[in-house]
């Protein structure tokens, strides 16, 4: 309750209208304040908030440990009676839905896996899962499956159907418990509908891990199959095929210089406890392409030495990831350097036990666009120089939603980086919206570090071990001073938890705000607990809670001009 003032000025930003079909929704934002960020997405996003319900809307909060303060926007809605329904009107055709749900966790904390009712226009067209073995974490860092540790977050899990039939526009869909639909309770966040298109076909001399007893029904592990079809097309030069059908696979699958395409990420699927693709170490892999097909998981926990990555190991000499569906993993996609060369787009990184992404290591010219990254378990999108410098990377019209911990996007080091054009919404703890820091052993911040053209929203957050507000925008000079050229220009900060801007640790200084706009603060919009020195130029404050800055005498605000809405001076 303590951000309600905050949350009933937000409730203007909440738009009515659908979303632009192309932009991934930026969690109950018109198109027109997302305008040309975020990533390019095949679905629409409804809010079930702002559908018809006989449920109860829950939210808006901002609480660690609510089951609304982790949903899309804040709200959600909560079916508790048999009968009960969220009901969406498609405003264009749809033969796939993909729903962020949340259900009681089992008493002894493996999860409880239920099924909630998909209808159209009255019609029970099937059953959708709705499961909490892969939510419900318990305790402190890194967290158990144990109830009894208390603490319980980390609730939804997502759950995607792909229909046998195409339902026109207008048509009203719903989402219902049944008498069939066994758990005492369904928080339906959002649904996603998409129009999926037919399976592609095989490229040109594809071999196809069928040929080698893959099988497509998933009752018989393919790993073999996969590894030696990969073998017969290296030796080929042609590409490997990944046909419709789910093919099990339980262990990591080794790629160098090989593409691997599928069918499109609804139709062709790798699952398995333990799968993922992984590059070789040393030296590490170059010229893969994977494109167009689902690596699903099954991980229910999260152990940090574990290597159970969707994507892992080195991949890069001008590799290629694009166009994959990647969830139920410990981290979707985790590239240790030393690589060059990568353009990972287009892929949906989804229900992670920690990072979305993560280049860690070594890692340098790698390009992360267009993909479309929720309910991390850790930082949606990272860069870590860890031990060795990452330099020349980019993060570009990215869409990142509701990262359990940590931030949206976070930069641990390296140089010359450029972070563009992406959205970022709904942190919950322990992060802000972007964040850069010299930490966990990250070889420091250093060259020219861009920030363009980013829009945060609803991030930021109260630190349970501060005891005070994590910004919007942070930066974290813990284990070294940060010096690096760093410009943040164009950006768009829309009602933070608590502070917009944050600088916090060893002097920072070489930071430039250029056209900045704070729309809604918890706090005051710019807190400042490290020494150095940063210029601020047509940094626009306004619905702030408070209209200052938290000052630290060790700091010197550089006022360029063009500032307002908050006060400049400590
Ligand atoms: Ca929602």
């Amino acid at each position: 309750m303590m951000f309600s003032v905050l949350l009933l000025a937000a409730a203007n930003l909440v738009g009515e209208t659908p979303l632009a079909p192309s932009r991934a929704t930026a969690a109950a934002l018109t198109p027109g304040q997302i305008g040309s960020r975020g990533a390019d997405v095949s679905f629409i996003e409804h809010e079930a908030e702002h559908a018809r319900t006989t449920g109860q809307v829950i939210g808006p909060d901002r609480t660690f440990g609510t089951v609304p303060s982790e949903a899309s926007g804040r709200k959600a809605v909560l079916l508790k009676q048999t009968g009960d329904y969220v009901e969406f009107t498609l405003d264009r055709p749809a033969n796939a839905i993909t729903v962020r749900i949340a259900v009681p966790d089992s008493a002894d904390g493996l999860g409880l896996d239920s099924t909630i009712g998909l209808y159209a226009d009255g019609e029970r067209l099937s059953s959708i899962n709705a499961s909490s073995r892969y939510g419900w974490f318990y305790g402190t860092y890194p967290f158990s499956n144990r109830p009894a540790d208390g603490r319980a977050h980390h609730f939804y899990d997502e759950s995607r159907l792909l229909l046998a039939r195409t339902l026109p526009t207008g048509t009203k869909v719903r989402l219902m418990k049944a008498a069939q639909d066994k758990a005492d309770w369904y928080a339906i966040d959002l649904a996603d509908f998409e129009l999926v298109p037919p399976a592609k076909t095989p490229p040109r001399g594809a071999l196809s891990i069928t040929a080698f007893g893959a099988d497509p029904t998933g009752k018989r592990d393919s790993s073999f199959a996969i590894e030696k079809a990969i073998a017969a097309a290296k030796r080929r030069g042609v590409p490997v095929w990944i046909p419709p059908g789910v093919f099990r696979a339980h262990r990591h699958i080794t790629v160098d210089r090989v593409t691997i395409a599928g069918a499109g990420a609804w139709h062709s699927t790798l699952k398995g406890n333990g799968v993922g693709l992984y590059g070789r170490r040393t030296p590490g892999s170059r010229s893969v392409v994977l494109r167009d097909f689902a690596i699903i998981g099954e991980v229910t926990e999260r152990v940090d030495k574990a290597q159970l990555a969707g994507i892992g190991g080195s991949i890069g000499g001008g590799s290629v990831i694009e166009g994959l569906w990647i969830q139920h993993h410990k981290v979707g996609v985790w590239l240790d350097g030393p690589i060059d060369g990568l353009t990972i787009r287009r892929n949906r990184i989804v229900d992670h036990t920690a990072d979305g992404l993560n280049l860690r290591g070594g890692v340098t010219n790698a390009l992360v666009e267009h993909n479309f990254v929720r309910n991390s378990g850790d930082d949606g999108l990272a860069m870590w120089s860890h031990h060795r410098l990452n330099r020349r990377n980019a993060f570009r019209n990215n869409t990142v939603i509701a990262p359990i911990l940590a931030n949206g996007i976070a930069i641990y080091g390296g140089a010359d980086i450029r972070v563009s054009g992406n959205v970022v919404a709904d942190t919950v703890t322990e992060g802000g919206g972007i964040h850069l820091g010299n930490r966990f052993d990250a070889e420091p911040l250093t060259g020219r570090i861009d920030l363009d053209d980013n829009l945060v929203v609803r991030t930021g957050s109260f630190d349970p071990n501060w005891k005070f507000g994590v910004g919007a925008v942070w930066f974290y000079a813990l284990d070294h001073p940060i010096t690096a050229s760093i410009t943040v220009r164009n950006a768009e900060i829309v009602d933070s938890t608590l502070p917009a801007l944050h600088f916090i640790g060893k002097p920072i200084s070489g930071v430039s705000f250029d056209n900045v706009r704070i729309r809604g603060t918890g706090s005051d919009p710019v807190q400042i607990q490290s020494g150095g020195a940063a210029r601020f130029r047509g940094v626009v404050a306004s619905d702030t809670t408070r209209g200052g800055v938290a000052c630290d005498s060790r700091f010197r605000v550089i006022d360029e001009g063009q500032n307002s809405g908050w006060e400049t001076q400590c």
